[in-house]
């Protein structure tokens, strides 16, 4: 078994976090998400607290230099991929959130032409 520090494990964050934002798209209350593990516990402790400060930033700037390395690299990391995600799906009347070469709504039946996505994912 290989250890690695999840902070400066920038591969592995970025393959993990397309997994949590698609279970987090997917969950239905946001507040009760699906446990199972989409990525080692290091890497979703260390993804919780990049989300958190990408949340903090969006309410007051962060001063860089108050951000260790991994911090900053952590978030570049994390809104590449975020927009990433929001350009390769949609959201449904519904609510639900689609990848854009969805034909239908699993979850309320709309029917989508090809393609459907306008990358309107919050
Ligand atoms: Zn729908």
């Amino acid at each position: 078994m290989k250890a690695v520090f999840a902070p400066t494990d920038y591969e592995g964050l970025q393959a993990a976090i397309p997994a949590l934002l698609d279970r987090a798209a997917r969950a239905k209350d946001r507040h009760r998400m699906d446990c199972r593990a989409a990525a080692s516990l290091a890497h979703e402790l260390w993804l919780g607290h990049l989300f958190a400060l990408d949340e903090m930033a969006s309410v007051t700037p962060l001063a860089p230099e108050a951000l260790s390395e991994p911090e900053l690299r952590g978030l570049a990391i994390l809104r590449r991929a975020r927009e990433k995600f929001r350009a390769e799906h949609f959201q449904c009347r519904c609510g639900a959130i689609l990848p854009n070469y969805a034909g239908f709504c699993g979850q309320c039946g709309e029917k989508y032409r090809q393609p459907a996505g306008s990358g309107t994912v919050r």
